[in-house]
């Protein structure tokens, strides 16, 4: 073996497919779902360990590409890994056949003398400070370009052609060869909620499986919600959850903080949080009712001080009333199943707090952010309120985008149940399809997922009752996939426009931006290299997501991401994991956003309402009688008159 660690441009192989010519084609494809696989060469000069996803063999010191689109290659060019001393020759591979194992694998050979083998961690495990993206096409939500990116000490240290030096990599920097293939800012989901102490259970995703499935999905940076109890310290509530997250997180997340409540100390605590702690969005739900839905005054109040500390108001909008009402009505009717989760909210529920929250807003002139839009109905009245100007943003997430509500009308109840969250998805089949011309046309402006997943036995917590069923569904993985199928695939959106709606809309309206949502020199180098063109089957057997079912089960998306980077490292490529609990960072987000508040400071200084100036008027003004003293209320004494 040559001494030298090298790695071969694995971004020019096709994703494994078993439709090329080499014989092994069976074999692959079982291993294909494997890694970690320990192969012996029918050469035993090698072994070669671990044969993943993407058809990569790894080995202490040595990767090789084990399937190019067609047959072995012969002529990929290996170029030096960080920590690797030479130059490694060409090392083509062939087929071959292990007789010990009776499989076929590939063979690597030497074309060069075998110098002394050095001690070193497999590949996946290095951690390069330097990494070298060579000719992808560099996607911006304005603008795209074929560029090489260079990462250095987790930022974007430059950008721009032949960045890689005539003489080849120096040490210590790793070259991944994206040609072909896109560069995109990692994705940041706005709405998660790992670990979610919630119904009398626990959502199933931790802030450690929750993150590494978002790294899996292409997404780098997730939002989740600390959320106090009523009567609860918000403060308290947040160092909670950071308590949760901080050991557990492998990639950058941040915290959005709920209102559940309102009293003076909630109030002194949103300041404090946006002054000193990094939080500049904070959720109130107008559903929940006695957990922790808010009335219209609270709301108002809540918005006043999300304004006066420069942060963006959002809100979970249903009428908490309505559904208090509408769920006895549909047990009463013997309705138990999930299909009365929908019937007992319908979207007109949905809508009307939609308006009423963007109407109390309006009122405040605060910034409004609407999660998890579910409906065609709450979708207009967001589009309509920003025709009006209106600062307000909708948030649509992967479900709602991706499915629809006719499975809670599923025969079967555990399938049913695992569609249950609230706003529940809509029956209406053409809702995602909506939700996706209007992201892609910019009338909603952002996707989360409201990630919160629940096994099926705690789903079944709500078995005979379905106002019990841990509300919930999965997507951080999803989401990216899910979004350029149906919106980039489907030809309703384009890559800027998707790079838009997975991360730099976010990143712009919680002032993450542009240090997230872009990738610029100076940017943070959370960035992940897409194959438009490759296709992955969505499934619960599969994901990485820490629940038994998938409500995307079965959906082919086009657009699979081949190497997530965090941090600028390499965390996740083509099935392999390379991070650990505790690499992410809380990311902490200064208030006033300009994004969002440059318009709303604007207003207050040219919109505010004055007086009109008059002459005081001196004509009579009749004088009322103190009531029930005298009938005839025209009498006056003429002091008040004329003061
Ligand atoms: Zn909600
Ligand atoms: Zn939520």
């Amino acid at each position: 073996m040559t001494s030298g660690t090298v790695r071969w441009p694995a971004l020019n192989l096709a994703l494994h497919s078993g439709d090329h010519c080499c014989p092994s084609r069976m074999l692959l494809r079982k291993c294909y779902r494997e890694t970690d696989l320990e192969v012996p060469l029918d050469s035993g000069r090698q072994n070669i360990r671990g044969l993943n996803r993407a058809g990569l063999l790894f080995s202490p010191g040595l990767v090789v590409p084990a399937h190019p689109s067609r047959g072995w290659s012969r002529h990929s060019r290996p170029v030096p890994y960080p920590g690797g001393d030479a130059w490694a020759p060409h090392l083509p591979v062939v087929c071959g056949r292990s007789r010990s194992l009776g499989t076929v694998l590939g063979t690597v050979q030497e074309s060069q003398p075998r110098a002394p083998p050095a001690v070193r961690a497999p590949l996946a495990m290095a951690a390069p400070s330097r990494l070298l993206i060579r000719g992808g096409r560099v996607v911006n939500d304005d603008f795209s370009q074929v560029a090489d990116v260079l990462l250095e000490d987790g930022v974007v240290r430059a950008l721009g052609r032949d960045l890689l030096p005539p003489g080849g990599a120096p040490a210590g920097l790793l070259v991944l060869d994206a040609a072909g293939k896109l560069v995109l800012p990692g994705g940041i989901d706005t709405h998660t909620h790992l670990q979610f102490p919630f119904m009398g259970s626990r959502s199933s995703d931790d802030f450690h499986t929750g993150t590494k499935a978002a790294l899996a999905g292409g997404t780098t940076m997730i939002i989740d919600f600390a959320i106090p109890q009523k009567g609860g310290s918000l403060l308290e509530a947040f160092e909670t959850w950071r308590s949760w997250a901080d050991p557990k997180v492998c990639c950058d997340y941040s915290l959005h903080v709920a209102v559940t409540w309102w009293s003076d100390q909630v109030k002194e605590e949103m300041k404090i949080l946006t002054r000193d702690k990094g939080v500049n969005s904070f959720k109130m739900f107008m559903a929940y009712k006695d957990l922790y839905m808010l009335k219209d005054v609270e709301l108002y109040t809540a918005f006043s001080q999300c304004k006066e500390i420069g942060a963006v108001a959002q809100v979970h909008a249903e009428n908490g009333d309505l559904i208090a009402e509408g769920a006895k009505k549909m047990l009463s009717l013997g309705i138990t199943g999930p299909e009365g989760h929908e019937l007992c909210r319908p979207e007109v529920v949905e809508a009307e707090a939609t308006l009423r929250a963007i109407t109390i807003a309006s009122a405040v002139n605060c910034p409004l952010y609407i999660v998890h839009v579910m409906s065609k109905s709450a979708a207009k009245v967001i589009a309509d309120a920003r025709r009006d100007g209106k600062v307000v943003y909708g948030e649509p997430i992967a479900a709602s985008l991706g499915t629809d509500g006719t499975h809670y009308w599923n025969k079967e109840w555990h399938h049913a149940a695992h569609y249950v969250m609230g706003p529940p998805l809509r029956p209406d089949p053409s809702t995602p399809d909506f939700l996706m011309n209007l992201l892609a046309n910019g009338d909603l402006t952002t996707t989360g997922t409201d990630h919160c997943t629940f096994n099926t036995c705690q789903k079944a917590l709500g078995k005979d009752d379905f106002t019990k069923i841990p509300n919930g569904v999965n997507g951080v993985e999803d989401r990216m996939s899910v979004i350029w199928e149906k919106g980039v695939h489907n030809g309703k959106m384009d890559e800027n426009q998707f790079v838009a709606v997975t991360s730099t809309n976010a990143a712009k309206i919680f002032n993450l931006y542009p240090r997230k949502g872009r990738i610029a020199v100076g940017s943070d180098a959370d960035i992940v290299i897409w194959d438009p063109k490759a296709t992955r089957t969505i499934s619960a057997k599969t994901h990485h997501q820490a629940v038994n079912f998938n409500i995307f089960e079965g959906m082919v998306c086009h657009g699979v991401p081949l190497v997530t980077i965090s941090r600028g490292k390499v965390v996740y490529e083509a099935g392999v994991f390379n991070v650990a609990a505790g690499d992410g960072r809380f990311i902490p987000r200064k208030p006033f956003a300009e994004y969002v508040y440059k318009r709303i400071q604007q207003r207050d200084q040219t919109c505010t309402p004055t007086p009109v100036e008059r002459e005081p008027y001196k004509g009579e003004v009749v004088t009322l009688k103190a009531r029930g003293t005298e009938e005839d209320s025209t009498a006056g004494t003429g002091k008040q008159a004329h003061p």
